[in-house]
């Protein structure tokens, strides 16, 4: 399971990163050929919506919010469709609400979805769905949707592509020389304060996930 986050596949406009995506499917593609099954765990449709719809990269309101991620999810599909086909992959749209954790019948139908995709050679590519997506079905962010998507499917791995790499003991945004912290066995206060809040105007991660 692979998840690229927002900040990753748009600039600061909002407008997606051609060039990123495109490295993005040709790597996945290239995974894919080699034998591995793929599921990429997308952000994104909330900036590259706004944009289109001309809101704020980073709309306040849950209506703004919804409206841009369903004008964003269908031109991001639409990107990762025509790249993935370029190297013959056939790719398919999931979109899941954290009710698949509580509700078995609901999980049942996740899985069997993955499932059948995978053994039909199809790129499953799952992002909230954002739409309905209200406070008490909410994921919250992608990287637990990735965590979730990853057990369920039992993947042999989940990598979050993010333009952070890590937890840094300060932010390295304001401190180049800030240190890694290649592990963290508990998650007390001081780690809270060191992680921060989201990295940039459009992703919701950052240190923090
Ligand atoms: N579902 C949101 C979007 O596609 C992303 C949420 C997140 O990145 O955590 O814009």
């Amino acid at each position: 399971v692979i998840k690229v986050g927002s900040s990753s596949l748009t600039y600061d406009t909002g407008m997606v990163n051609i060039r990123q995506i495109e490295k993005l499917c040709k790597i996945l593609s290239d995974i894919k050929n080699s034998g591995r099954q793929v599921i990429l765990v997308t952000s994104g449709a909330i900036p590259v919506g706004a944009s289109k719809l001309g809101l704020a990269a980073k709309p306040t309101t849950m209506p703004e919010k919804q409206a841009a991620a369903a004008a964003g999810q269908c031109e991001l599909m639409y990107i990762y469709d025509k790249h993935f086909l370029e190297y013959h992959h056939k790719v398919a749209q999931i979109l899941l609400t954290r009710d698949i954790i509580e509700k078995d019948e609901l999980r049942t139908h996740a899985v069997n979805t993955f499932e059948t995709l995978l053994k039909l050679g199809a790129i499953p590519i799952v992002n909230e769905n954002d739409t309905i997506a209200v406070d008490e079905i909410r994921f919250g962010d992608n990287d637990t949707l990735s965590a979730i998507v990853a057990s369920l499917t039992k993947a042999d791995g989940l990598i979050l592509l993010s333009d952070i790499d890590g937890l840094f003991e300060e932010n390295p945004k304001d401190n180049p020389d800030a240190k890694i912290i290649p592990l963290v066995t508990e998650i007390d206060d001081h780690i809270r304060s060191i992680a921060g809040g989201a990295g940039s105007n459009r992703g919701t991660g950052g240190m923090a996930t």
